[in-house]
């Protein structure tokens, strides 16, 4: 019986999927496929993702097995995988959905053409965003480097209704027991209470996020203390939930809880900065290493592999520089305020190179993501495309006493602190000796000491920054 090949990557869903829509309108057997590519321009995933994605090819086998549907996990360069499969099925069709990084997109069509030169019918379909970054562009034909008019513009643009799950193939067969390729280190056990891996986690995680949290999210989502974003991101990052559905059903939502409309609009305006993010991946050169506005290649960066290693390990002794680090560490997450001043802080008070913090979220995050994470690394560090201006420093005591007032957050992940009273929580220093002594706090034992003084490291960047030549 002819085989319909599904090539799974960033779309761990069944769900509003083209490509496996598409193969099960065909009628014919079909058999998925996800490889661990190992190609040299490939970007391994880090290790949290690692754990997310073993997690997320199991809970994929056993839906797809519901359908009649096995899937194949392969280890290897995806071209040579992708021969030894079709020869192995005798597959005659090909469905994968599109992705947008360069050199998956090279790749991609190296196997396109090849298959075609051996009559293996290849299609592609739209890729896990709102709108394919080459459908949407300025009046004079380019792409967009300002978020406003980009956001403007995607509005106005017809977004897909989202597929239907398909409905079974044929019997419903016994999940195969797949190698997933990754050995679970016993570290990764710490990610499991704060997370469920898969689809139907995905779709819940939506429901509860519109029901109990979006009404209150443009006030909350700054405060890391509250629990009022989505947490989708790694589903999103997976495909286990689409950017469409998410769309859909959240305007939905809004037309049924017209109170909640406004709220809905500021939520789906951060959905599209994921949109922006893969905008710039495909239009513009590997933007995880090279910087967007030229004009910051010339900038010296300081070599400082110490405060690197206490920026990481959440050691630098500003306590909510420390609370996020403790909590991307912990969870393989860390909430979006704190993505920022943590960022800042190192690429500007640090004065150390941004892609090295690009690198260590890249490895640490569970929603680790090719596009959002160096775009939004960029972004922060002033040379991204319409990025804050260099000479805005974010404080990180001034903003953990705005965003984290009763420090619930801090109190959380630097618990050494915690008997401090609020006016001193975000900046032990200013406690005089009995406070710190009723704390339980010995400076530079218990906790450390602020690495560097703020208001210096500020200036110090200022001058940096400062010195590159203005575009023109
Ligand atoms: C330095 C830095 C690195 C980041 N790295 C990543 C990354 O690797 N992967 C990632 O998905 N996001 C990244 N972000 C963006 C943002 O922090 C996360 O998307 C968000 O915190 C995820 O939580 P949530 O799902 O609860 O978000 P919600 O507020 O509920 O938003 C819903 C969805 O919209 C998208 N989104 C929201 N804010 C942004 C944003 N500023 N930029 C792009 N997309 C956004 C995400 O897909 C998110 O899941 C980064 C931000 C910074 C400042």
């Amino acid at each position: 019986m002819p085989t319909h090949l599904v090539w799974l990557r960033n779309d761990l869903r069944l769900s509003d999927n083209p490509a496996l829509a598409a193969a099960c309108r065909s009628g014919e057997r079909i058999v998925a496929l996800y490889i661990h590519e190992t190609d040299d321009d490939m970007r391994a995933p880090g290790a949290a993702a690692r754990w997310w994605l073993h997690h997320g090819l199991k809970a994929l086998a056993g839906s797809l097995a519901d359908i009649g549907v096995p899937l194949r996990v392969e280890t290897g360069p995806a071209r040579a995988v992708m021969d030894e499969v079709l020869r192995e099925t005798g597959a005659e069709a090909l469905h994968w959905n599109r992705r947008y990084a360069p050199a998956d997109r090279r790749r991609d069509a190296e196997i396109k053409s090849a298959l075609r030169d051996k009559d293996v019918t290849v299609t592609s379909y739209p890729g896990n965003v709102l709108v394919e970054p080459w459908d949407i562009e300025t009046g004079q034909g380019k792409p967009y480097s300002v978020f406003t008019p980009f956001w403007k513009s995607l509005k106005e643009q017809h977004i897909d209704q989202p597929l239907a799950r398909p409905s079974r193939r044929g019997d419903k067969i016994k999940a195969p027991a797949i190698d997933t390729g990754y050995e679970q280190p016993h570290w990764a056990d710490k990610l499991v209470p704060y997370w469920t891996v898969g689809e139907a986690s995905a779709q819940e995680r939506l429901d509860i996020f519109l029901d109990q949290q979006v009404a209150g999210y443009p006030r909350d989502r700054d405060f890391p203390g509250v629990d009022a974003t989505s947490r989708l991101s790694p589903h999103l990052r997976f495909g286990e939930i689409s950017a469409r559905q998410i769309w859909h059903a959240t305007r939905a939502h809004a037309h049924a809880h017209p109170d909640k409309a406004a709220a809905i609009e500021k939520f789906l305006s951060e959905l599209a900065w994921r949109d922006f993010s893969h905008h710039q991946l495909y239009h513009r050169h590997d933007i995880r290493q090279v910087p967007m506005q030229r004009k910051f290649q010339d900038l010296s960066w300081r070599k400082a592999p110490e405060q690197l290693r206490a920026w990481q390990m959440g050691r630098t002794g500003i306590p909510i520089i420390d609370a996020g680090m403790r909590e991307l560490w912990e969870t393989g997450y860390m909430h979006n305020r704190v993505r920022m001043l943590v960022a800042s802080f190192l690429s500007k008070n640090l004065l150390i190179d941004w892609r090295l913090g690009e690198q260590w979220f890249w490895d640490c995050l569970v929603d680790a993501d090719e596009a959002n994470n160096p775009a939004s690394w960029q972004w922060v560090a002033g040379c991204g495309l319409d990025a804050a201006p260099y000479f805005r420093i974010f404080n990180p005591v001034t903003q953990g006493e705005r965003f984290d007032p009763n420090g619930t957050y801090v109190r959380r992940w630097v618990p050494e602190i915690a008997a401090l009273p609020d006016k001193h929580i975000h900046d032990p220093s200013s406690a005089e000796a009995d406070r710190l002594r009723e704390a339980g706090v010995v400076p530079g034992e218990t906790y450390p000491r602020a690495m560097v003084d703020l208001k210096a490291t500020r200036a110090r960047a200022l001058e940096a920054f400062g010195a590159l030549p203005s575009p023109g």
